[in-house]
């Protein structure tokens, strides 16, 4: 059954793959994005930014720059393609109008201890732009001194001094998009972008004081083999960045439209895409890596990896994070909030945006407000996805349920994945073994109320 072990992850041989990795949510939420709904609006989200005016503990910002200059065919992003730099300046007007009527009904006062940029292309935003966005927060959101300030950069446009002006305004964690090196697979999905462009970013980040650089990788792309993604990961490697995330690349050109000019013959069949991954995640775990959990590797020695050890991860809309689970407030187009226990998320149409803008309403969309049940199996989902692990009596302590009776079915359907030895369940824990790792998905998709019965889960994103 075993092909590698390494970390204390077992890579599961092809035959366990298929039968058990099963498409389905990356849970960066529970309840997840797709089941938010109209009926919780800005009327919703305004009322518990009020209602949490006077709690304490930090806040979580993201900020979603939705511009990108050429489109990347992979793309399922929500972004803009545009060349025209005059693009910024209303949208910068816009955010600065969202941010007032948030923060006015949230109060000044409690710290930014996670600031994220996101996109699209942040780096889209000249230096003098990112500038003016940053005031625009720091006059409403106090940032806390030794916080995590972190932002996705396209080192096409990010050249060093964009990195100097980076490093100015605070930023300590940079997130660089690469996903292949090979010209032949970045001419299939239209993203040219030399190894000597994406190391003089990094180079510029190390030598201005950066704390930790990740790498976004995909799998799976056209023109991809498993001869020219081991040419890739020699230069990853070479460049060593703290954090890798490695995302299988998932072809729905019916739902993405960019993804209709990738040619399907040149994608690479299903066992040479699972070659592709075995064989960087044998690469990156040879190399120190140490593997988070879906889709995200980090050195032994990074914070992410030290989160994990001593129990204190965190799962967010970025990924894993090591910052306290706290409210998190979206700014932008498409941005979403964790506000209390309610998620909500902004219109997804530029226009429509400005327009809720101009009007003076906040722009979300669609919501929900969490029951009971919801967070009881957040919490469980959640524990399974960053420590592979639950605590049956924290969670009866925390919702005053008996776990077993709670999970009676669950726990039944848990069964097939016992037997094939990727999780145990015994009196006091459900824990996910060494085998079952990779897996991490399936097993918590079992604990997942909406997914029962339901259609939807066919157009998730499966490994391979
Ligand atoms: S992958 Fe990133 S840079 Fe490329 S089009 Fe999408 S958002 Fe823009």
């Amino acid at each position: 059954m075993l092909m590698t072990t390494c970390n204390e992850v077992a890579v599961p041989d092809p035959a366990l793959l298929k039968r058990f990795d099963i498409p389905g949510p990356r849970y960066t939420s529970y309840p997840t994005a797709d089941r938010f709904v109209e009926a919780f609006g800005e009327e919703a989200l305004g009322a518990w930014l009020a209602k949490r005016n006077d709690a304490a503990g930090p806040l979580s910002l993201y900020v979603h720059v939705p511009f990108c200059s050429t489109v990347c065919y992979y793309c399922a992003c929500n972004k803009v393609i545009t060349r025209d730099q005059s693009q910024a300046g209303p949208y910068l007007d816009a955010l600065e109008r969202e941010a007032e009527m948030v923060s006015a009904k949230l109060g000044g006062q409690r710290q930014v201890e996670q600031l994220h940029f996101g996109g699209g292309s942040p780096t889209f935003l000249s230096n003098d732009e990112l500038r003016r966005l940053m005031a625009i927060l720091t006059a409403r959101f106090p940032l806390a001194p030794r916080g995590e300030f972190s932002i996705e950069v396209d080192p096409r446009c990010t050249p060093p001094d964009k990195v100097v002006a980076l490093a100015e305004l605070g930023f300590n964690r940079l997130s660089v998009g690469v996903q292949d090196f090979d010209p032949d697979v970045q001419r299939a999905v239209n993203r040219l972008q030399s190894y000597e462009i994406t190391k003089e970013t990094i180079d510029a980040a190390r030598a201005h004081g950066f704390k930790s650089v990740n790498m976004d990788l995909i799998y799976g792309l056209p023109k991809q083999s498993r001869a020219t993604f081991a040419r890739t990961l020699d230069r990853v490697l070479e460049l060593a960045p703290e954090r890798v995330a490695l995302y299988h690349y998932a072809h729905l050109p019916e739902r993405f439209k960019p993804q209709r000019r990738i040619v399907s013959e040149d994608l690479p069949s299903s066992p040479e895409k699972m070659g592709i991954m075995l064989d960087a995640i044998a690469r990156l775990t040879e190399a120190g890596y140490q593997y988070i959990g879906m889709d995200h590797f980090a050195k032994g020695g990074d914070d992410l990896a030290r989160a994990q050890q001593q129990g204190r991860l965190h799962r967010n809309f970025q990924g894993y994070s090591t910052k306290p689970d706290c409210d998190l407030i979206g700014l932008g187009v498409s941005s979403i909030s964790k506000v209390g226990p309610t998620y909500s998320q902004n219109v997804r149409e530029l226009e429509e945006y400005y327009d809720r803008i101009e009007h003076g309403q906040m722009p979300a969309a669609r919501g929900v407000l969490l029951d009971m049940d919801d967070l009881v199996r957040r919490a469980t989902i959640m524990a399974l996805m960053c420590h592979f692990e639950v605590s049956k009596e924290a969670i009866e302590q925390a919702h005053l349920i008996k776990f077993d009776e709670y999970f009676k079915r669950e726990l039944a359907e848990l069964k097939p994945f016992e037997d094939a030895g990727l999780v145990e369940n015994s009196r006091d824990w459900v824990t996910v073994l060494p085998l079952g790792k990779m897996l991490v998905r399936g097993i918590a998709m079992v604990f997942d109320a909406y997914l029962r019965n339901d259609e939807r889960v066919r157009r998730y994103s499966k490994i391979a």
